[in-house]
C-alpha cells in the first residue's frame, strides 16, 4: 500500500475523537510529503536535528511533535519548532523546557510520559513519582509549561492482555491526575498511546493521539 492510501485509510477507521501521528523518523521528506498531499498534518519525530531539518524544509502548516527522549541540552533547538512534546520523562527536563519556553515568551504543550511497562528500560514517570509530582503543586505552577496529557508505551510482547493492562493503567492514572491537580481544567485530556502493533488496543483503552510509523511509511532503515 501505498503511503497516501494507508493515511486515507487511518483517516476513514480512527474515531472522531483520535488524532494520528505519523511517525516519520527516519523517512525522507519526499514520503512525508506524500502523506502531506494526502491530508496529513501531524508528524512525530523522535530526534531534535531530524525534526528542526524537516521542519524547515516542510510546509509550515505542518505540527511537529516529539516523541523520542529528550535531552535537556536539547530542549533549546527543539522549542521553535515543536507544538507537542510526548515524552516528558523526568522534573528535571519539566524544569528546562519551562525556563527555555520563559526565554523567547512562549508556551509549550506537553504530555508526561508514564512508566507502565515491565521492561527496565523505558523511560517515564512511575505512578509513584507522578502522584509526588501532582501533590507538589509544581505541574500546575509552571507558567510556560502546559500540561495537556499523558503518554505511554506498553511492553514490546506479543500478549495483548498485558499489552491492555498496561494502556488502562495509564488510563487509570490520566483520570486520578484529570480528578486530581488538573481538576476543571480542559487543556488536560490527551492519552497518547498505540503504535503500529497496538493502536487498536490503544484506542480501546481511551487514547486520543495515536504514534504509527512502521505501517504507513514501511520499515524504518537505521
Ligand atoms: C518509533 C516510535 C513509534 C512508531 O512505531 P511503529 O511501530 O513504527 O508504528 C511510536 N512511538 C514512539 C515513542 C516511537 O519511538
Amino acid at each position: 500500500m501505498s503511503v497516501a492510501s494507508e493515511i486515507i485509510r487511518f483517516t476513514d477507521e480512527l474515531p472522531a475523537n483520535v488524532r494520528l501521528v505519523a511517525v516519520s523518523k527516519f523517512h525522507p521528506v519526499s514520503k512525508l510529503m506524500e502523506a502531506y498531499s494526502a491530508g496529513q498534518r501531524i508528524f512525530g519525530e523522535s530526534r531534535v536535528q531530524e525534526l528542526v531539518q524537516k521542519a524547515q524544509e516542510m510546509p509550515s502548516d505542518v505540527q511537529w511533535h516529539f516523541i523520542g527522549h529528550l535531552q535537556t541540552n536539547k530542549v533549546r533547538a527543539l522549542l521553535p519548532y515543536v507544538k507537542l512534546i510526548h515524552s516528558v520523562d523526568s522534573e528535571r527536563l519539566l524544569d528546562c523546557i519551562d525556563k527555555e519556553a520563559a526565554r523567547i515568551g512562549r508556551t509549550v504543550d506537553v504530555l508526561l510520559q508514564l512508566h507502565v511497562a515491565q521492561e527496565e528500560a523505558k523511560f517515564g514517570f512511575t505512578i509513584d513519582e507522578i502522584a509526588e509530582l501532582a501533590n507538589s503543586g509544581k505541574l500546575t505552577a509552571m507558567k510556560n509549561v502546559r500540561v495537556v496529557g499523558v503518554m505511554a508505551m506498553a511492553t514490546n510482547t506479543d500478549d495483548d492482555a498485558e499489552i491492555r493492562h498496561e494502556f488502562a493503567e495509564a488510563h487509570h492514572v490520566f483520570y486520578k491526575l484529570k480528578d486530581g491537580c488538573f481538576f476543571g481544567n480542559d487543556d488536560f485530556c490527551e492519552i497518547s498511546m498505540g503504535m503500529s502493533d497496538d493502536y487498536r488496543l490503544a484506542i480501546a483503552e481511551g487514547s486520543t493521539l495515536v504514534r504509527i510509523g512502521t505501517t504507513i511509511f514501511g520499515e524504518r532503515e537505521y
